[in-house]
């Protein structure tokens, strides 16, 4: 018999994530691999990766009612085609990543900037618990961006760009960025920070950073703090822009790694101190993280697969909105 199943593929820089859902519920499949570089190999990779999800949840793509997939990069999300996904190497030309998906499955798809996705998979997940009009994600990844639910809808602007932080410019005196500025938030805050912090210092993780910088390291205390307190930045100059109900601190730099989330909240802590307005702005409960075994980009990516079904509109053109 036939199952109807709704799926979400994550595409990230180094691992493409899939989830199958069932319709009524019951047993979900999931799988992640390596990603694909290049227009071609990201498809092959995803459609690997999905194979694999179906599999685990002993269902194969005939049983598939549609796709919803997140990806980073500038997304036309009515044409379902990429460009500037540079840890893709998808360039300026782009790339029809959702056509080529979908002819390959056969199957109406839905695809989204994978920020947004995570957003929308974290806004449906926290509003069980309390109710939310507006939700920042913030994706320490590779990068860092940030999705944006406002007035319960996902945010796109109106080219797409809609939230880019991480190429905000925040000294102009800094390192060049992949965008070609300087100084922009993500040569401060991302993983690639945090990879060439590694490198100044002879550590190999995070936490081994942290932990010389508390031991005293002069050095390991300077770089931890300057990325720490710029990732904070990142959650105060959202929260100044759109005054969000809640933002989460999401992304595989922050996912299960706690003690980089308890010195930003120490960060923020201090800028309360400091300012009337901050205070008056930042309140705690405003940051959370996720469990580390809910997955947003793929819980995001299936509700755009059942917006897709349940609007019943023209693939790629639905709005995600509750
Ligand atoms: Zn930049």
């Amino acid at each position: 018999m036939r199952r109807e199943l709704f799926a979400g593929i994550d595409i990230g820089g180094t691992t493409t994530e899939a989830l199958v859902v069932p319709a009524d519920g019951g047993a979900r499949g999931y799988a992640e691999l390596p990603s694909g570089h290049g227009g071609e190999a990201t498809v092959t990779a995803a459609v690997a990766a999905l194979d694999a999800a179906l599999e685990t949840a002993g269902a194969g793509r005939s049983d598939l009612e549609a796709v919803g997939l997140g990806v980073p990069g500038h997304v036309d999300h009515a044409t379902g085609d990429v460009r500037l996904a540079v840890n893709l190497d998808i360039d300026r030309e782009g790339f029809p990543l959702g056509a080529k998906v979908a002819s390959e499955l056969g199957v109406p798809i839905a695809v989204d900037h994978d920020m947004r996705i995570a957003a929308l998979g974290a806004y449906n997940h926290l509003r069980s618990q309390r109710p939310i009009e507006h939700l920042a994600f913030i994706g320490v990844g590779t990068g860092l961006s940030a999705g944006l639910i406002l007035n319960q809808q996902v945010f796109r602007g109106s080219s797409g760009f809609a939230g880019e932080i991480g190429h905000i410019v925040v000294d102009p005196a800094g390192l060049l960025c992949a965008c070609g500025l300087n100084g922009c938030l993500e040569t401060f805050a991302s993983g690639s920070a945090i990879e060439r912090a590694l490198n100044q210092t002879g550590v190999t993780t995070t936490a081994a950073l942290f932990a010389a910088a508390d031991a005293g390291d002069r050095l390991a205390a300077q770089v931890s703090a300057k990325l720490t307190h710029h990732l904070a930045w990142a959650v105060h100059l959202v929260t100044m822009t759109y005054d969000v109900d809640v933002i989460v601190l999401g992304g595989g730099v922050v996912a299960g790694n706690e003690a980089v989330e308890a010195r930003v909240r120490e960060e923020l802590a201090r800028l309360r101190a400091t300012s009337v307005v901050a205070h008056s702005v930042l309140s705690e409960d405003r940051l959370t993280t996720l469990p580390e075994d809910f997955h947003p980009g793929v819980e995001g990516a299936v509700a755009l697969a059942r917006h897709t079904i349940e609007n019943n509109q023209k693939p790629n053109q639905e709005e995600v909105s509750e």
